[in-house]
């Protein structure tokens, strides 16, 4: 049996113009007690693959975590099928605000450590220990409450093209890195102030509250099921969107619009845009942001290196790439001394 992928990411992208269908982009995540994530990847991905599904989903023996798409109509054959799973009935479906059919272009499923790499090993903490999850009414009015302290728990490059009003955002590569930093910057008002956060879907922050309580931080709260969550029930019940600017989504959409704002700038010219890009040189891969006239003068590349490069034949960049790993820089950098304008 087909347990992997054989379609390259070029032959998906025909595949799913051809199909001409309408393609559902949605994430989930569950901590539970999984006894063999092997058996449940192959699970997966046989009927996933089956169904047509995309994406990329970690299975670990502390859960699950899945950012997906797939055909539109057969919504309701997939979600009977998360039913089937009995830790996964009834879980809660982040579903895209914007939508892209190419949003995925393959299907994997790994068996991993951890669901979220969150380099914490300290077992001593109580994980299902967790803050107090609150809805977008009581968001929107716990963050106008001036004891509290707002807390973005992702990466420099994704508060960087949008946060909530007033946020602190730490200026951070990892998970880890923010916890300690918060941790120290809060360490004299654990009792007094209220530690209030939110992440992209929610999954990060179950961590991050269950770790400050573990610290002694009396007042924690989670914003549940992250941004995504918080503006379908903006745009439901017509609250009031303290959200600014673009949420970062780890798929070929980098982003999805919450708000007309354009909070910040590209890295090469300085002027306002949100727009984040892969560098054109596939060695480099370089996540930045570029503007439209920036792409073009520089052929969507972060360097005149870079450049220079993607104009060599193929063979000769094969050549120098030999040996040398880019494989995650896409999402992990961000950071290059080439870029002028990276605050
Ligand atoms: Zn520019
Ligand atoms: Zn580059």
């Amino acid at each position: 049996m087909q347990l992997y992928n054989k379609l390259s990411a070029k032959e998906r992208e025909a595949l799913i113009e051809k199909a001409g269908e309408d393609r559902l982009t949605l994430s989930f995540y569950k901590y539970a007690h999984v006894g063999n994530p092997q058996l449940l990847r192959d699970h997966l991905f046989i009927n996933w693959d089956r169904m047509d599904v995309l994406g990329r989903i970690y299975v670990a023996k502390e859960g699950i975590n899945a950012q997906l798409s797939l055909p539109a109509k057969r919504f309701t054959e997939f979600k009977t099928f998360l039913d089937s799973i009995s830790f996964l009935e009834n879980v809660r479906l982040n579903i895209a605000i914007e939508q892209d059919n190419k949003s995925f272009l393959k299907l994997k499923v790994k068996v991993r450590h951890k669901i979220v790499a969150d380099g914490l090993n300290d077992e001593t903490f109580d994980v299902t220990n967790k803050g107090q999850h609150v809805d977008a009414v009581k968001f929107n009015a716990l963050i106008e409450d001036p004891d509290t302290v707002l807390v973005d728990m992702r990466n420099h490059y994704e508060s960087e093209i949008g946060h909530f009003k007033n946020a602190v955002t730490p200026d951070v590569d990892t998970f880890r890195d923010s916890l300690d930093i918060i941790e120290k910057d809060l360490r004299d008002h654990k009792e007094d102030k209220k530690l209030v956060m939110y992440c992209t879907g929610g999954i990060r922050c179950e961590k991050a509250s269950a770790y400050y309580k573990h610290k002694g931080f009396k007042n924690v709260y989670q914003l549940e099921g992250g941004i995504i969550e918080y503006t379908r029930q903006v745009n439901e019940k017509g609250l009031e969107n303290k959200f600014l600017g673009k949420n970062f989504v780890f798929d070929q959409r980098r982003g999805e619009r919450i708000s007309e704002d354009i909070i910040a700038r590209c890295h090469q010219c300085g002027k306002p845009c949100d727009t984040h890009v892969n560098c054109a040189n596939e060695a480099c891969h370089l996540l930045f942001i570029q503007c439209d006239e920036c792409a073009e003068q520089m052929e969507n590349c972060c360097s005149a290196e870079c450049q220079d490069i993607i104009k060599l034949p193929y063979e000769e960049q094969k050549r120098l790439r030999a040996g040398k790993k880019n494989s995650n820089k896409i999402f992990k950098k961000g950071r290059s001394p080439v870029l002028k304008f990276k605050s």
